[in-house]
């Protein structure tokens, strides 16, 4: 297993979950896995994969994510393909070939084409050892995203009662996770629970004030970063996203209301990082694998907790520190009450209502976000300060704000107790309003004695006051405000309430400083690089690296392929592919910059950095140990001098220490360094026509190496 971690994916260490799953997995059991966003999901049936002597069937609902996902796996070394509706006749035949003769260990597929007869006919006939349901939610009508189509895998035991079956989900609420199993059929499967905190994720809400400036003021500094912002109606999608491109930010709008090939390309304009920010409804989201995402914005209300909390996981899948920030405003709340006042259907009614409630009182609350939302999902999450939200990060001030407190309880109690939360507000500050006069609370006692403080302050004031149990809410629609037994401490003995100190001014953002702990200028130049690259082969960025192998490059400044293979994601097959690009890049930005390496924080396992040299090669450095010159050793060993200047080469990326001098005129190692910096270290003929017959490839080879191990 640890092997097969660091040679395909290049890395170190599982997390959570993961070796007990994929154990059991290996085990021929069926899993129940559930797992947050970035949690590690698809490894936990990729690994398995690989050691299975036969086909791993993973069904996902997102074909339009199916050639990523590949891509992805390909990149990595690992044979996998898809067969869905994109593809040909011709190519599905040919991909139904190659799985027949056992050449893929990984089969992408949708439900419905696994369901049809002819198909399931043909699996039947492979060697399928595990079958992965991906986002298994689908399956439920209790969850967000049902599809119908997916209700048919209940064949899937009937039809493979051998085959283990592993369901994975992000979905955290029981209902749903209950039906699975039971939809599924499931035979006594062990249920793995990672926990739904999102470490990397940094909560915030804002008040709505003056939000297309506050918004203007954080993308500041983070021009290059990738961001979704949720807008709720496909209006403020276009005209945010307008705005934002004539304020010079790359910004595409994505809505219902688009057409389909509008969307698509839109969609893969943002994978691609054609452009930065895509100004979304939540249309937007399912089937978005970019692992990058370093902000989700809510520019309005979302619907619920578990709306957000879908909506915010699709940031820092990578695991590196994100934002997730709502705009919240009274207004847009009273916007969506009026909308669910339109809702036909009284249950449909109460469920938003519910919902709505929720979610305010997660905005109103003084508490840590996090704790809030992961309650939401019955997990208990008990640490004194999360370290990542506002209301742990930025504690409010408090004041005595006993008499604050006494004003609006003894408000409360002189209207009866039969008012809501505004009225009681217009009544403290003297409002001529015409039910205030009406009802002649004009000549009660506390009629305008509350002055000192705005009507918003007030507001916040009595929502303080509920929160902390010294007023409740009474009736759904209208609630109105009550006394209960703490606010007679209060009012008869003089109980001292904390209240939180009133803003002066609106918030904006604090022009934030960041301490980078990597070199921000490396890592974008290794963006560039790998753009680049991503575009040649045609696929996302992220296929060739996550930005957490680019960072960690641009932390420890490797030097030499022992030093890549440290870097997590590099996998064998992508520092064959890659890693000299990368190599050079980096090396040249260190000469450059006159920067020496760094000592590495955490080690690979020695096997991983003492790479096993084949024998031949071990032979070749036997022979250059005894000093034979390379002449010498290509004819001992009856080989070609090219394959012996090409094994001096590997060994000298490995760190081992071999002498170029030795075996090149320094003179012309001069020309020939001259050269592949104006050319280039890519491609080796164009050199070699420039520097004419004089010099062998061999010898350029070797200079090359030796620059790269240089730092040249
Ligand atoms: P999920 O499907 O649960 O959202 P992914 O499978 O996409 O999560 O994994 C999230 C991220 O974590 C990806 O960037 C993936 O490459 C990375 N990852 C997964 N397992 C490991 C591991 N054991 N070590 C380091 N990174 C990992
Ligand atoms: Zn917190």
């Amino acid at each position: 297993m640890y092997k097969i971690l660091q040679k395909y994916f290049g890395y170190t260490s599982f997390f959570p979950l993961q070796e007990e799953i994929i154990k059991e997995a290996l085990g021929q059991k069926d899993v129940f896995v559930l797992m947050p966003t970035g949690g590690g999901k698809s490894l936990c049936y990729q690994l398995p994969a690989l050691l299975f002597n036969g086909l791993t069937v993973v069904i996902s609902p997102l074909i339009a994510l199916m050639k990523d996902q590949v891509d992805g796996l390909l990149a990595d070394g690992i044979p996998a393909t898809f067969i869905n509706s994109s593809l040909s006749y011709d190519e599905v035949e040919a991909r139904r070939r190659s799985l027949s003769n056992n050449e893929t260990k990984i089969l992408y597929i949708a439900p419905e084409r696994l369901v049809m007869p002819e198909f399931l006919a043909f699996l039947q006939g492979l060697r399928v050892c595990l079958i992965a349901v991906d986002e298994s939610h689908c399956i439920s009508e209790w969850g967000h995203d049902f599809r119908p189509e997916y209700r048919q895998l209940k064949l899937l035991k009937e039809r493979f009662p051998k085959v283990p079956v592993m369901a994975l989900t992000a979905t955290a609420t029981p209902v749903v996770q209950e039906d699975i199993i039971t939809q599924l059929k499931l035979s006594d499967c062990k249920v793995f629970k990672a926990s739904f905190n999102r470490k990397n994720l940094y909560y915030q809400i804002k008040p709505k004030e003056n939000s297309y400036h506050q918004i203007l003021q954080y993308l500041e500094g983070r021009k290059k970063d990738s961001g979704i912002i949720y807008c709720q109606s496909r209006k403020t999608v276009e005209s945010l996203a307008a705005s934002l491109q004539s304020a010079g930010y790359r910004a595409l709008p994505y809505h219902a209301g688009l057409t389909a090939e509008a969307r698509t390309e839109n969609q893969e304009r943002f994978i691609r990082e054609d452009v930065e920010i895509i100004v979304a409804t939540i249309a937007f989201g399912m089937g978005i694998d970019k692992p990058n995402v370093r902000y989700v914005i809510h520019y309005d209300l979302p619907k619920s907790i578990e709306g957000y909390y879908q909506e915010t996981g699709r940031a820092g899948r990578d695991g590196l520190k994100s934002d997730c920030i709502l705009f919240f405003s009274y207004g847009d709340k009273m916007k969506i009450e009026y909308f669910i006042e339109q809702m036909e259907d009284e249950n449909n009614r109460q469920v938003a209502y519910k919902q709505l409630r929720e979610l305010v009182g997660y905005c109103e609350g003084n508490v840590c976000r996090r704790k809030l939302l992961l309650a939401y999902f019955g997990e208990i999450f008990d640490e004194p300060n999360c370290g990542s939200c506002d209301v742990c990060l930025e504690p409010k001030e408090r004041f005595d704000g006993t008499i604050a407190a006494q004003k609006i309880l003894s408000c409360v109690y002189r209207v009866g107790e039969r008012f809501g939360m505004n009225y009681v507000v217009d009544v403290l500050l003297g409002s001529k309003n015409q039910k205030v006069m009406q009802n002649q609370h004009n000549t009660i006692k506390t009629y305008g004695i509350g002055k000192e403080y705005s009507k918003s302050q007030w507001q916040a004031f009595v929502r303080e006051l509920i929160q902390l149990g010294y007023l409740k809410l009474d009736g759904d629609k209208y609630p109105v405000v009550k006394l209960n037994e703490k606010s007679r401490g209060v009012l008869l003995r003089n109980e001292k309430v904390l209240l939180t100190k009133p803003e002066e001014a609106p918030h904006i953002f604090k022009a934030e400083v960041f301490r980078d702990d990597y070199n921000r200028a490396l890592f974008e130049q290794l963006r560039v690089l790998r753009k680049t690259i991503a575009d040649r082969e045609g696929v996302p960025p992220y296929v060739i690296f996550h930005d957490t192998s680019l960072k960690e490059m641009s932390t420890h400044y490797p030097r030499n392929v022992s030093d890549l293979l440290m870097i997590s994601g590099m996998g064998e097959r992508k520092l064959r592919r890659y890693g000299d690009a990368f190599l050079h890049e980096i090396v040249n930005y260190c000469k450059q910059h006159n920067i020496k390496p760094k000592p590495r924080l955490h080690k690979r396992p020695e096997s991983l950095i003492k790479q096993p040299k084949s024998s031949t090669v071990q032979m070749t450095l036997e022979l250059y140990k005894q000093r034979l010159p390379m002449h010498e050793i290509a004819k001992r060993r009856g080989l070609a001098l090219s394959t012996i200047a090409s094994h001096l080469e590997k060994l000298m990326l490995d760190g081992e220490d071999i002498s170029v001098d030795s075996m090149v005129d320094p003179e012309k190692q001069q020309h020939i360094k001259q050269t592949l910096k104006e050319l280039g270290m890519q491609a080796m003929s164009p050199v070699k026509e420039k520097l004419g017959d004089g010099y062998s490839y061999e010898e350029i080879r070797l200079v090359r190496a030796k620059m790269m191990c240089e730092g040249e």
